[in-house]
């Protein structure tokens, strides 16, 4: 199952220029074509299972920087904390305080996005904005994390208008989270945009989009493990 070098090549084209990052969604598929990114001189991919990503990085380079872009449960923080190059998927308080301490325990900083609930669709993680603001009241009593913005997932539908607007409402979520006051919240990224609406992600102005089917074909479930 080869990576699709040309999609890859074009992606890279119509990112380049715009200062936005190219996350490659490599969850299910084998080690061999995360390699053959690597070796076109890709270094950002993005897991969404612990177990998986553990196995994963054990095996493959050590620059590689690991986002973890699915839904984290507490008691599993430990396995990656020590792995990631930043966590997307940062949806409860608890989460958050978890992440902290196992980041204290290793002398270390994490990097995490807080993720936003912005879809029209129950099966989605996030916060919303007032559970975003109670974060933001006490962050600051998290000295071994780094908030560096925010992620969102719009919904899965035909329908561009409601992919669009939901986008920007999280493109407006980030424009006033940057007047929030903490040493511990430094806005920089966007995290927007996947294979099939990246595109409008990038108009409503994503920094960064996190790419799976485009570059490695689509994902067949019954391989994947958890
Ligand atoms: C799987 C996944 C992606 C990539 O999805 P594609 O449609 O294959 O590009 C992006 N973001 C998250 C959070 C995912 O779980």
């Amino acid at each position: 199952m080869p990576v699709n070098r040309t999609n890859y090549q074009n992606l890279k084209k119509e990112l380049s220029g715009k200062n936005i990052v190219l996350v490659a969604v490599s969850k299910t598929k084998p080690v061999s074509a995360i390699l053959e990114l690597y070796e076109l001189g890709h270094r950002d991919f993005g897991e969404n299972y612990v177990q998986e990503l553990v196995q994963k990085a054990a095996l493959l380079p050590k620059d590689i920087r690991w986002h973890f872009i699915g839904h984290l449960q507490s008691n599993k923080v430990k396995y990656i904390a020590p792995l990631t190059h930043l966590i997307h998927s940062v949806d409860s308080l608890k989460l958050l305080k978890e992440i902290n301490k196992q980041a204290q325990k290793n002398n270390q900083q994490v990097n995490c996005l807080l993720q936003l609930y912005i879809a029209q669709e129950e099966t989605k993680f996030g916060l919303d904005e007032a559970e975003l603001q109670n974060i933001f009241e006490t962050l600051d009593e998290y000295p071994n994390v780094l908030v560096k913005g925010l992620m969102g997932m719009a919904s899965f539908s035909n329908d561009l208008k409601k992919v669009k607007t939901e986008f920007q409402s999280l493109k407006q979520i980030f424009e006033k989270s940057k007047n929030l006051e903490s040493n511990r919240y430094k806005p920089e990224i966007l995290s927007m945009g996947m294979s099939g609406d990246y595109k409008i992600a990038i108009e409503e102005g994503s920094s960064l989009v996190r790419i799976g089917s485009i570059l490695f074909g689509e994902r067949n479930y019954a391989t994947a493990h958890q």
